[in-house]
């Protein structure tokens, strides 16, 4: 028996069900908000056209087209896909005061939004790679 349930949108999972799921640095990522060291993700230098689901899920949450190379470490975007798939919290661990970016549906951790992004959003959307899988075209 399964013990995922969906409400609503929403997908709610046991730990020890996500446990099963993913990968221990998906988990960690995506469950316990850790942070994969930059430039160690496999979506960094990403270039393939595609759409980027969310590792947890599979929602889709970024598009190719709205990533660019920030040189920060970490897969960045422009944009979501959409609005509505992913939810932003005020986050004031680590002695910052920053917005945390999650998957509206999972409640994933993805990573964090800074406002230091180019045009036309001028936002940095900073994801871990462990947190995201490419769906290339
Ligand atoms: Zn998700």
């Amino acid at each position: 028996m399964s013990d995922t349930r969906t409400t609503g949108d929403k997908i709610e999972k046991s730990e020890v069900e996500w446990r099963k799921e993913l990968t221990p640095m998906q988990y960690a990522v995506l469950r316990e908000k850790a942070t994969e060291r930059p430039f160690s993700g496999e979506y960094e230098h990403e270039h393939r056209q595609g759409i980027y689901t969310c590792a947890g899920c599979g929602q889709t949450l970024f598009e190719s087209d709205a990533k660019f190379d920030s040189g920060c470490g970490w897969p960045s975007f422009t944009q979501p896909a959409a609005e509505s798939h992913v939810d932003e919290e005020r986050d004031v661990s680590h002695g910052m005061v920053r917005t945390e970016v999650l998957c509206s549906k999972c409640n994933g951790h993805l990573g964090h939004v800074f406002e230091d992004g180019p045009g036309p959003t001028g936002l940095r959307y900073c994801i871990n790679s462990a947190a995201l899988k490419l769906q290339p075209k």
